[in-house]
């Protein structure tokens, strides 16, 4: 069988001729163990190269494998399968009573896909999604099993690692008592004058929108735990009808505003896990900067922003707590993430994410490995610390390079050839 395989977004047709899906967890590793190349393409949500097996290679999908959602109460915790989406893990475990601490924008993404990544909501106390990872379970090259919990010398590099160590078979996750959200959206909030740690630190979530037309941010959504304070925000103006973050796209899709509460996973996606998104007329990019850099990289920005603006959908502004993960891109760092939904135009924004980027630099920009980047390899090396400990990481589980393609080469290569 021959099938033309992309992404969500189109932008990507990947090069194996062949989309495997097995239908159990023994097919899965009898496949990982026939084949010298592998790569799982989990729902397709990224932007990039990160998921391609290359023309030689074999793409697995874990669409077919029965889905694993298992929520253990007493400890809090939930065992979730490798082809799970975030969408129907919150389902299920919002039924048991427990939550999870955060979500990202869109509840369709698939959570083994997520947090190889180093997807993250927003929250100036709420680390990346894979922060909430306690064990890894793969299957590694020869196809046994292997897991890898919290307190493993080799944990910090297993779970934000590109795919790159082995097939992830489950996650175990931990979870907290349900609580519920309110979502209060405001408008024409100016960049002259901000005082950024305050406005984002105003609720349990908050991202501040723009599409740099003008100076400042047309949109503000908070997302309040009912458990917190209801935040004062004299800054800028209430919404008066229900917004999208583009500006001028009906907001029939997007989660519930004007602060009615519901369920933490009702209210922490931007987007209602029951309208589901066939594709994306767009691409994406994201930068992660240390968090004290945050006003004067948006004046940076604002200082381009007739370059950003003719290519932009829209520009989100969001904070993510440090974590330990030696590849996440908030390694070490409480981060400022500055994403921009671009238009579908390959070769209109591509210009304009180098221009973005150095426009970045100085502020030691870390680019989400998902999106669209071209920051070379060796500025990554730079950028991430325990970057060789992941090259020794990966070549220790997978010693022939089953599940290295051209993408995790180049993020690996500098760290191999440095004394
Ligand atoms: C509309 C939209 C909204 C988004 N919102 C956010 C957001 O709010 N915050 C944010 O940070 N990012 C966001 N993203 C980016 C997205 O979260 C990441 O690209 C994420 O990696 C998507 O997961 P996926 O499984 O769909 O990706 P894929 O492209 O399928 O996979 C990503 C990587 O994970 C690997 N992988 C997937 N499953 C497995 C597995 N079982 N075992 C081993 N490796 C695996 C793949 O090989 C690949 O390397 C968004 C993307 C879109 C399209």
């Amino acid at each position: 069988m021959t099938e033309s395989v992309t992404n969500w977004a189109g932008n990507i047709t990947y090069a194996a001729r062949e989309l495997h899906r097995p239908g159990s967890l023994d097919a899965l590793s009898a496949l990982v163990a026939a084949h010298p190349k592998v790569r799982v393409l989990g729902s397709g949500h990224s932007f990039n190269e990160i998921a391609e097996a290359g023309a030689d290679g074999v793409l697995v999908s874990l669409s077919a494998v029965p889905a694993e959602v298992d929520v253990d109460t007493a400890a809090r915790t939930v065992r979730v399968g490798g082809g799970v989406r975030y969408a129907e893990l919150a389902r299920v475990v919002h039924e048991h009573g427990l939550a999870l601490h955060n979500m990202a924008s869109l509840p369709h993404i698939s959570v083994a896909g997520s947090v190889a990544t180093g997807t993250h909501g927003s929250g100036v106390a709420n680390g990346s999604l894979a922060s909430a990872v306690r064990e890894v379970e793969l299957i590694t090259a020869d196809g046994s099993t292997l897991r890898i919990g919290r307190g493993d010398r080799r944990f910090d590099g297993a779970v934000t690692a590109l795919g790159a160590l082995g097939v992830v078979s489950a996650l175990t996750l931990d979870l907290e008592p349900d609580f519920r959200v309110e979502q209060h959206v405001f408008t024409e909030l100016p960049l002259e004058g901000l005082d950024f740690e305050t406005v984002a630190a105003t609720a349990y979530s908050v991202s501040l929108f723009t599409d740099w037309r003008e100076p400042g941010f047309r949109q503000v959504w908070l997302k309040r735990r009912t458990d917190q304070p209801l935040p004062d925000f004299p800054w800028a103006r209430p919404a008066t009808e229900a917004m999208h973050p583009v500006p001028g796209m009906p907001a029939v899709n997007c989660t519930r505003q004007f602060g009615v509460p519901g369920p933490w996973h009702e209210r922490l996606p931007h987007f209602r896990a029951d309208f589901v998104p066939s594709s994306g007329a767009e691409l994406q990019s994201e930068y992660l900067l240390p968090r004290p850099y945050a006003l004067e990289a948006l004046h940076a920005l604002d200082a381009i922003r007739t370059t950003v603006a003719p290519v932009l959908q829209t520009c989100e502004v969001r904070t993510i707590a440090a974590d330990a993960q030696w590849l996440s891109p908030a390694y070490g760092r409480d981060s400022v993430a500055l994403h921009f939904t671009w238009v579908e135009d390959t070769a209109a924004v591509l210009p304009v994410v180098r221009r973005l980027e150095e426009a970045l630099d100085a502020f030691e920009a870390r680019p989400h490995w998902g999106k669209v980047f071209t920051v070379p390899a060796r500025t990554l090396h730079a950028r991430y610390p325990r970057l060789a400990d992941f090259a020794a990481l990966a070549a220790e589980l997978d010693p022939s390079g089953k599940f290295r393609n051209a993408f995790v080469g180049d993020v690996l290569e500098p760290a191999e050839t440095t004394p």
